[in-house]
């Protein structure tokens, strides 16, 4: 895989990144071995940001496109994506940060892959840490739960089974550019899923999207996105402490 990514991001420099279809960034070998993991549940620090705590409160939230309220779906301390009402971004914004989140795929035995129980963690609004129903359902390995999208795969997968809970303890290192805006350092991130490392300190090769290859572009300080894939993948007690 490592060849293959050499030899796109060769390539990528005398294509523009359009050329590229979405399967030339989509990897399905080696298969990161399946671990029988539980979420854990771990309350908030007292130093921590609380972004979704009790009654699913959505303060700290604002619809990611047009800046309006959170149009999904609240049910006790639970925060459902209602599949078109568009992703949601935190109204603060951060750089370095450990962040705690749980989530918990829909009941959908009829579809698979990249459309069973999509959503995302976005860093910087543009870094995904994949996730979706990865325990019964295959597709590429960079694209399965806790992936960092379209970059890296986990080193196993700790998914839940379809309906159950997980959890993502996620140590953000934001990059660092200089005044030209050349990254001098990369992003780095550590995942822990359901308390099993899945990235150890893993560095990130840029923006994560469905098509093209990772971009750079200088950035500041950035929020929080959880993603409308279509889907309604729930969430529940997330929170942040800024490094
Ligand atoms: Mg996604």
């Amino acid at each position: 895989q490592k060849i293959l990514l050499g030899l796109l991001f060769f390539t990528g420099s005398l294509l523009s990144a359009q050329d590229l279809p979405p399967e030339a960034t989509e990897f399905y070998e080696p298969v990161p071995p399946k671990v029988q993991a539980k979420a854990v549940t771990t309350p908030p620090p007292s130093d921590a940001i609380v972004l979704l705590g009790k009654d699913a409160d959505t303060k700290e939230w604002v619809s990611s496109s047009g800046g309006g309220p959170v149009e999904w779906t609240r049910e006790g301390d639970v925060l459902t994506v209602k599949p078109g009402a568009g992703a949601i971004r935190t109204r603060r914004t951060f750089n370095d940060v450990q962040l705690h989140v749980e989530w918990r795929s829909p009941n959908e035995p009829d579809k698979e892959g990249q459309k069973r129980g999509n959503s995302g963690v976005f860093f910087h609004g543009r870094y995904e840490v994949q996730v979706l129903e990865s325990n019964g359902s295959d597709t590429y390995t960079n694209g399965q739960a806790a992936s960092i999208y379209k970059e890296n795969p986990p080193l196993v997968n700790a998914t839940s089974v379809m309906g159950d809970w997980n959890s993502y303890d996620i140590i953000f290192t934001s990059p660092i550019f200089n005044d030209d805006g050349m990254v001098v350092r990369p992003a780095y991130v550590t995942v822990l899923h359901n308390g099993v490392l899945i990235h150890n300190h893993t560095e990130i090769r840029g923006t994560t999207p469905y098509i093209g290859l990772p971009q750079n572009a200088a950035h500041g300080k950035g929020p929080i996105i959880l993603q409308d894939h279509g889907n309604p993948t729930s969430f529940r007690n997330i929170w942040i402490r800024e490094l």
